[in-house]
């Protein structure tokens, strides 16, 4: 039977395999995304949880945040923001596709 350290250490063993398998399946994602001058991000507004951090990668000032009323009336909160690209200023550097947190940013034909 094994110890407590042995399971332990195999353990950190699987982590560490996992770790690697997960950065370089994301890596293979990132350098899939398309960008630069004939692209611009848009935002699914479903998957925005307005955590703001789209607009703090973006040194663009191509994304706004703007409060959205909820779908479900019964549902009260203060605050129920969504992220918008203006596509003017957006130069397709694919930050922000980067930064969201829930996936809500693509990148798509100018
Ligand atoms: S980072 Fe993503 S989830 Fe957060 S505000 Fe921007 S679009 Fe919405
Ligand atoms: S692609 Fe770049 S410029 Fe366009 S909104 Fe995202 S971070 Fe800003």
């Amino acid at each position: 039977m094994s110890s407590r350290e042995e399971v332990a250490f195999r353990r950190g063993g699987m982590q560490k395999r996992i770790r690697m398998a997960l950065n370089a399946a994301k890596a293979e994602e990132r350098s899939n995304i398309k960008g630069g001058e004939t692209t611009v991000a848009f935002v699914n507004e479903g998957q925005c949880i307005g955590c703001d951090q789209c607009t703090i990668v973006c040194d663009d000032d191509a994304i706004e945040l703007y409060d959205k009323e909820m779908n479900n009336p019964l549902i009260k909160v203060d605050i129920n923001r969504k992220a918008k690209v203006l596509r003017d200023p957006c130069t397709g550097c694919r930050l922000c596709v980067l930064a969201c947190p829930t996936d809500a940013i693509i990148m798509i034909d100018r």
